[in-house]
């Protein structure tokens, strides 16, 4: 077992490994999980790929958590190890803190995590726990730290989203107006305006048909 054969067997799913780490005690997980991986959307291709799936085709509620729950579920068991989902719960899992243990993704100056390769537009489907001790690649450099321009911090039209944090009543008003199609249409622009979103091949409907549930 390889994260290299994992991430292969991932791909079959339209999913990426987008971060991995070697537990310890106050990580929230089972003595004795060797490794943890976390499993995101893989662009270009997630959207095509879930929408054919059954879970989105039968018309039934919340396809994308069913369709994570089957998926993941079944990788799971087939390498002996544990899902988790960051829905569903309580118990809630620690996906934030978890993806910050990765290495792979970061505190961005406007509350949401940035990652090496989703930007902004970070989002886990589900995480894998292993008892085995996989051989993980070295240390990622956040991208903010040679971002001068830093967009994130000005580019919300209604000042909801900045570095003082997110005011989330400001933001629903401010989409239920005749100025808020750009973001349910296109996507958060805080979200859309860091230099490593831009680079990701997230779909605009995808984003759309998130903000559409955010905004309900
Ligand atoms: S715009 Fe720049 S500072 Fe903001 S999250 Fe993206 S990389 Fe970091
Ligand atoms: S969705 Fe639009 S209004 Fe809301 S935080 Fe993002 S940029 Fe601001």
């Amino acid at each position: 077992m390889t994260l290299e054969g994992i991430a292969a067997e991932a791909a079959g799913h339209a999913l990426a490994v987008s971060g991995a780490f070697h537990p310890e005690p106050g990580d929230g997980l089972p003595e004795g999980t060797g490794t943890l991986l976390l499993l995101s959307p893989a662009e270009p291709g997630f959207w095509a790929h879930l929408t054919a799936q059954p879970e989105w085709l039968d018309g039934r509620a919340n396809p994308i958590d069913r369709w994570s729950r089957r998926v993941i579920g079944k990788m799971a068991c087939a390498l002996g190890g544990k899902a988790y989902f960051p829905f569903g719960g309580p118990p809630w899992r620690p996906f934030q803190a978890w993806a910050l243990r990765s290495g792979r993704a970061w505190a961005s100056p406007v509350v949401f995590l940035v990652h090496e390769e989703m930007g902004l537009f970070a989002s886990y489907r589900g995480a894998i726990a292993l008892r085995e001790r996989l051989v993980l690649p070295g240390p990622a450099v956040p991208p903010c730290e040679a971002c001068e321009a830093r967009p994130c911090l000005t580019a919300c039209p209604a000042g909801a989203l900045t570095g003082r944090g997110y005011d989330v009543p400001a933001c629903h008003e401010f989409l239920s107006g005749p100025s808020g199609a750009d973001c349910l249409d296109r996507g958060c622009a805080v979200r859309r305006a860091c230099p490593v979103s831009a680079g990701h091949a997230r779909l605009q409907v995808q984003s759309a048909y998130h903000m559409r549930l955010f905004h309900r």
